[in-house]
């Protein structure tokens, strides 16, 4: 729920600011949440100024409070990965039948040309008027599928009041022809960033996955990042498919990316998507990986030893059939989770306080925990300042609502 720019109370069941929590990591997400009880949540000018229990706090004369009834309110939520660029595909594909076959019915769909430019400008604006609904104070969206749509989607975020990291996707084989910077960029957002440099400040090249695209371009991506204090994110061990061709160069993803995007000359590194992102040097403080579905333990040791945060998709994931994270064994094993709806090709909406509920119901994740990931954790993942995932006085006046069964 996004509040307007004047002075404007709210008062709820329950309000859990986390002004003091830090990003938290095994035992200590499950550490009990300070909360106000029939607390009230005072904002001017869309930043909160005051926020106290209802008979403790004294409303400004001009100020009018609405009771939002029994209800948990916690800090605008940050959803940490999703593709607004794709918002377009709702419905439009396969589900249920696994990844590459998710893949081989949106391939066709891309924006390469047929898909009008209004068509997609159009979803990115509507789900960017869901996101402010949900009450989502910051995004790490994926871009660079197609020409404009980074300086777009960057408009329709500030507009619907909320933050965004843009991810800028390097994808393929083909390498850049020198080492300058312009061309550690993906070719879609490369124009917009000329024309609007200020958009560097919020944007940083990003990788697609292991298997889609170039070692040397990962690793360039993983550079610039790690030199500029940028997070740099890619999509991790998400599929089976992913690991067989990773591991043994065969199945049916290798058949996919075969036809059109490997070269003759690609040879599987015959590792498992952990040990091979180890292996390039993308892994460490500073990187997001997204989804971390096929990991064994170790493997989580591994990647929590690495500092390297991970962002789960779990609705994303039941919807193309390819197996859930283990969220347990990520957990005691002290790997820093948030959350991430992924985009309206794989969900059915990009609500991430829904992804919260289904770990909820299907972990058995308690609600203290989630509540870190979808704040304090998402804001550390993706690099943001203290006042984003927090309701403090001055921090922007973004708040959501936790979903009934997770109530406080
Ligand atoms: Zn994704």
């Amino acid at each position: 729920m996004q509040i307007q720019k004047t002075s404007f109370a709210v008062k709820a069941r329950s309000i859990l600011p986390l002004a003091d929590e830090q990003a938290a990591r095994g035992a200590q997400l499950f550490a009990r949440l300070k909360s106000i009880d029939n607390g009230v949540l005072i904002v001017h000018e869309g930043r909160v100024v005051a926020l106290g229990k209802a008979r403790e706090i004294s409303l400004p004369a001009d100020c009018q409070l609405t009771d939002l009834g029994a209800v948990s309110l916690i800090p605008g939520t940050i959803n940490a990965h999703t593709h607004l660029d794709l918002s377009y595909l709702a419905g439009k594909t396969t589900w249920r039948q696994g990844f590459s076959a998710w893949l081989k019915s949106m391939i066709p769909l891309l924006p390469r040309g047929q898909i009008a430019q209004e068509t997609l400008v159009q979803a990115i604006h509507k789900a960017c008027q869901s996101l402010a609904a949900y009450g989502t104070s910051h995004v790490g969206n994926i871009a660079g599928s197609a020409d404009h749509l980074l300086a777009l989607t960057d408009t329709y975020a500030q507009e619907a009041g909320f933050g965004i990291s843009h991810f800028c996707e390097c994808f393929g084989f083909t390498n850049p022809p020198d080492s300058t910077e312009e061309h550690f960029w993906p070719p879609f957002v490369r124009r917009d960033l000329q024309e609007q440099p200020e958009l560097t400040a919020r944007a940083a090249p990003a990788g697609h996955a292991l298997y889609s695209t170039s070692a040397e371009k990962l690793m360039q991506a993983k550079q610039f990042c790690r030199k500029r204090s940028r997070v740099f994110s890619l999509h991790l061990a998400e599929s089976p498919e992913e690991t067989e061709m990773l591991t043994l160069g065969r199945g049916s993803l290798y058949e996919i990316f075969r036809q059109s995007v490997l070269p003759e000359t690609w040879q599987a590194p015959g590792k498992r998507p952990l040990a091979y992102a180890c292996q390039l040097g993308l892994l460490g403080a500073g990187t997001l990986a997204v989804h971390g579905v096929d990991l064994t333990s170790q493997e989580a040791q591994v990647l929590a030893a690495s500092g390297t945060a991970l962002c789960l998709c779990p609705r994303s994931n039941e919807h193309l059939a390819v197996g859930s994270a283990d969220v347990k064994t990520l957990m005691s094993e002290n790997v820093l989770l948030c959350l991430g709806t992924d985009g309206l090709s794989s969900n059915t909406d990009l609500d991430v306080c829904q992804e919260a509920l289904y770990l909820h119901e299907h972990a058995d994740i308690p609600v203290e925990a989630l509540v870190r990931m979808l704040t304090v954790n998402a804001a550390r993942a993706l690099g943001l300042g203290k006042q984003v995932g927090r309701l403090i006085p001055g921090s922007p006046a973004v708040f959501s609502i936790l979903p009934q069964e997770l109530r406080f």
